[in-house]
């Protein structure tokens, strides 16, 4: 049902491919200087397209789709993990982690690291215990160990680890806030949440500094997946220097075969040893029409399972938190919205990392001010955003507040199991309306997290978006069906949306003239498939500004 059948000439001239979907089932359409230069309905409309020196790609009926963007994704360090890290599946039982230590230990070099993930945040009751210290210091062959759960916020280390990082495994001395300890002995136990996390990541961050490059390692291998799953464009949600740098040799290199837009990390006023200027400068000297620089990143808060995230009613009552813990926001407003004022004033769009509905509220309250100041021209992203009360979603829509939703919590996980111990049910059964939000306009653009999502592979989250169900199948039932997307939709929050909560859809997120010519072939048409089959997606090639850069060894028609 696929393959090529270049006819005539000169492939840089122009080339058209048949069986095209936008919204619209299109025939096919014409690519010049890695643009489109024609749309065409029917055969003939696209034959008048054709001239002696045109290569046409007779795609024989496959279907072809916008390349897709990926709204919340960090490209390095998912390259980094699958070519360094210790890769275990979120369901993994802590047998199953402890076993995948004690393999990849036995491997590796004295004194080296043992680094990856990710575990369940549904284990961090059983992982909280000396008894779970002592099993993973059985299996850890006197590595170091550093294991970060499925949000990637919180740790689980083992006792070599602490040491070598200069914690005292004895409990003695200041901790910040995440710290576990034995409520007996005091000792550490080595589940760090949040900021109590920092010692240990600051350490591993200083002896495993890649080389400028390993870094363009990752980084290639980051693209290269990317790619391989027809993604051309992302948003990369916390840029530091050394992000710009390797991005900038890639796009000289003529490695560059998708679109960045950079989120500039800006942990927030007072987080010692940070210089968002200095940031900002060389953001100014790298950036690109190929890599964007922006847009600015913000966190007000932690994550659900952890306990970490702000909500305005109380997490279920525990022994550790007690009864009335709602989590907290880590800027007050007036911070905030110095912060946003300075984003604003120097053309940045903001993307703030809100994992509570009280996160949500206390940005929008900033994103108001601002657009109350005039400043209308920029974006303000809700990262994560899955809870998002019914006063709030209204209050999106009036001040133009891009949904951006990701990981893929919109269907039954581990991730959303974890979430529905800490915040009941019922609660947890109100997360992502997207339907709603995109009654109300507002713009919902979808991303993987990956690495939080394991592989950026983006027609999970479509079909999950449509089916609200386990596009694996391993976890029953739906989650808020109401709540549904239509297969277009779902697919345009995975590429229009996307561009467009990205400032970039003047060039790219869908197949229209003038665009880029960024696109994919696809194994099935989703369009008249069960939604849920969309899940199983395989991509014949993925084509950037007119060019293969990737195409699947042998890929049987569906
Ligand atoms: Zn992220």
């Amino acid at each position: 049902m696929t393959g090529t059948a270049p006819q005539t000439g000169d492939p840089q001239r122009q080339g058209v491919h048949r069986g095209a979907h936008d919204d619209r089932l299109y025939a096919g359409f014409a690519v010049r200087d890695g643009r489109i230069t024609a749309v065409a309905a029917t055969d003939e409309e696209l034959d008048a397209h054709v001239g002696p020196g045109t290569t046409v790609h007779d795609l024989a009926g496959a279907s072809v789709v916008p390349g897709l963007f990926d709204a919340h994704c960090h490209y390095n360090h998912g390259g980094m993990m699958v070519l360094r890290e210790l890769v275990f599946p979120s369901h993994a039982t802590l047998d199953e982690v402890l076993a995948a230590v004690d393999a990849f230990a036995r491997e590796l070099p004295e004194g080296a690291w043992v680094s990856g993930g990710s575990w369940g945040s549904t284990l961090l009751p059983q992982l909280s215990s000396l008894e779970a210290r002592a099993r993973l210091d059985a299996v850890s062959h006197g590595h170091p160990v550093h294991l970060y759960d499925d949000s990637h916020h919180n740790a689980w280390v083992n006792t070599e680890g602490m040491r070598v990082s200069g914690m005292a495994i004895d409990g003695s001395g200041e901790f910040p806030e995440g710290t576990l300890k034995d409520p007996g002995t005091g000792e550490l136990l080595g589940v760090l949440l949040e900021r109590a996390t920092d010692t240990v990541r600051t350490h591993l961050a200083q002896v495993q500094a890649p080389t400028p490059e390993e870094h363009l390692e990752f980084a290639r291998k980051g693209i290269e997946v990317l790619n391989s799953y027809g993604v051309t464009g992302i948003q990369d949600a916390l840029i530091r220097e050394a992000d710009l740098v390797t991005g900038h040799a890639l796009e000289k290199a003529g490695e560059l075969t998708l679109h960045i837009s950079s989120c500039l990390w800006n942990p927030g006023p007072g987080r010692a040893g940070h210089d968002f200027p200095a940031l900002k400068a060389l953001a100014d000297e790298l950036g690109s029409d190929l890599l964007r620089t922006d847009f600015v990143k913000l966190a007000l808060d932690g994550v659900p399972p952890a306990q970490t995230a702000a909500f305005l009613e109380p997490y279920v009552a525990s022994e550790q938190w007690g009864a009335r813990h709602c989590g907290h926001v880590t800027m007050d407003p007036a911070e905030l919205v110095g912060v946003l004022r300075y984003n604003c004033e120097n053309g940045l769009s903001t993307k703030i990392h809100c994992a509570g509905d009280a996160s949500v509220r206390a940005a929008i309250d900033g994103f108001e001010v601002m657009r109350s100041e005039g400043f209308t021209d920029v974006r303000f992203h809700i990262a994560h955003g899955q809870f998002v009360t019914p006063a709030d979603r209204v209050r999106m829509a009036e001040l133009d507040v891009v949904a951006e939703i990701s990981p893929f919590l919109w269907y039954p996980n581990v991730i959303v199991s974890a979430i529905s111990e800490v915040l009941t049910e019922e609660r947890t059964a109100q997360m992502h309306p997207n339907r709603e939000l995109t009654d109300r306009g507002v713009l919902v653009a979808g991303g993987s997290d990956w690495p939080v999502e394991p592989l950026p592979n983006l027609w999970l989250g479509i079909a999950g978006l449509v089916t609200r169900a386990d596009p694996g199948g391993r976890f029953p039932g739906t989650l808020w069906s109401e709540e549904a997307l239509t297969v277009p939709e779902a697919l345009r929050a995975f590429s229009l949306n996307g561009a467009k909560a990205a400032r970039l859809d003047d060039e790219i997120g869908s197949l229209e003239v003038g665009k880029c010519a960024d696109f994919v072939v696809i194994d099935r048409d989703p369009f008249s498939i069960e939604p849920a089959e969309i899940a199983g997606t395989r991509v014949v090639s993925t084509w950037f500004a007119g060019e293969v850069v990737y195409e699947a060894a042998s890929v049987e028609p569906a």
